[in-house]
């Protein structure tokens, strides 16, 4: 007899059993939980009484990151011994450990040593080419030989929910000298990102057949950015300023074993990728993904675009084992970014430089309004999915609202 009911089209089936770290009013020390239906299983509480055979004590953590660390057989472990709690265990779980979700408050998951976002849709890549170097330098010489990236900044990574601020910064009208303004052309990026587990030593590259037994899980992700001042700044070095006020993710980290039915082959890659980046088979995952734009005068959002991640180039164990083949090393909780995933049609692009193509066509809304870039009081939200045989595998959504600048 189960307590916690799962619809069909629920995001948290006991397939899936995210983790993330919450809070309740009675007990406000942030610790680890696992979703289950609109439930949180409280793992800190059924680790005292040992309830996994042994006590690991960092469900009691305030984020996942020794979890993380502990490797893929404690993973493994732990989740085995969930689902048969969740499941035909369920009677057996004291009320007090499953806590309804409205009950939970959600902090930030994972302490973030560092993050670093790639640009892997090889769609986005041509979409913002063609846009700012013209179709026939669309495409950088190296974009097919390896996934490009940049370090990107860790300490504004903030959880689902959290208002983001216009920012500021220096801009290049045509013509103009620069000049210094709230940004105009504030935008979103519809990525995931994934969460480095065990790390590796500095100077010992993760190869990529080794690179799977590395990645902990995945979240949403909204890479917000300003493309006026990033048009002005990014070159020779990449992106800056324009990308390092805010990334929002979404607050349960799904795991990569209950993500693995959902690997397909990825869109292929020619010319073949050197040795060390392996080859692109069984790379990709089929995510269904979406975004909505609410503005402060619509009563209902709307979707403007959906995407899905099996259209990334490049797969999360080639970024990993290019990211570490100098030997940089990686710890547990580091974050990386997928980059924009964008689709082959114009309503899959994930981002809104390209869907109204830098501004030429607008989005028309609700009520008369029309968007080229963000406004303020504009809320976008983004939701992700695997459907399964009669479930799915939800990553539930990442959420920020724009707020005018300060
Ligand atoms: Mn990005």
């Amino acid at each position: 007899m189960s307590l916690v009911e799962i619809h069909p089209d629920s995001n948290f089936p006991i397939q899936n059993l995210p983790y993330g770290i919450f809070s309740t009013a009675e007990n406000p020390s942030p610790r680890a939980g696992a979703r289950l239906g609109d439930f949180v299983i409280d793992l800190a509480m059924l680790d005292e009484e040992n309830a996994f055979g042994k006590h690991f004590g960092f469900f009691a953590d305030a984020s996942l990151n020794r979890f993380m660390a502990a490797g893929r057989g404690v993973w493994r472990e732990i989740r085995q011994r969930l689902i048969r709690l969740a499941g035909e265990e369920q009677a057996s779980l004291k009320k007090e450990a499953l806590r309804p979700i409205h009950d939970a408050q959600m902090h930030l998951p994972v302490h973030i040593g560092d993050y670093t976002d790639f640009y892997a849709s090889r769609e986005h890549a041509m979409n913002v080419g063609v846009m700012f170097r013209g179709r026939e330098n669309a495409l950088m010489p190296n974009w097919l030989h390896l996934p490009v990236g940049y370090h990107g900044r860790a300490s504004s990574v903030v959880l689902s929910g959290t208002d983001v601020v216009r920012p500021r910064g220096q801009v290049k009208p045509k013509d103009a000298p620069p000049e210094f303004i709230a940004s105009r052309q504030l935008d979103f990026e519809l990525e995931m990102g994934f969460f480095v587990g065990t790390g590796n030593d500095l100077g010992k590259p993760i190869a990529v057949e080794d690179a799977r037994d590395h990645i902990f899980g995945m979240v949403l992700l909204n890479d917000w950015s300003a493309r006026d001042i990033q048009a002005w700044e990014y070159q020779p070095l990449g992106p800056f300023l324009a990308k390092n006020f805010a990334t929002s993710i979404s607050p349960w980290v799904v795991t990569m074993d209950a993500l693995e039915p959902f690997r397909v082959a990825g869109p292929g890659q020619d010319p073949a990728p050197l040795p060390y980046l392996g080859s692109d088979s069984a790379n990709g995952l089929d995510i269904t993904l979406e975004v909505t734009l609410q503005s402060a005068r619509m009563d209902a959002p709307q979707i403007i675009s959906r995407s899905n991640m099996k259209y990334l180039y490049w797969g999360l164990e080639q970024m990993l084992a290019h990211h570490t083949v100098t030997g940089c090393n990686m710890r547990p909780g580091d974050l990386c970014g997928t980059g924009t995933i964008s689709g082959p049609t114009e309503d899959s692009y994930g981002s809104l430089l390209e869907l109204t193509w830098r501004g030429e066509k607008p989005i028309a809304l609700p009520g008369g309004e029309s968007r080229t870039f963000l406004q303020d009081g504009d809320t976008i939200t983004m939701k992700g999915y695997c459907q399964g045989d009669g479930y799915r595998i939800g990553f539930g959504e990442v959420m920020g609202k724009i707020l005018p600048p300060k």
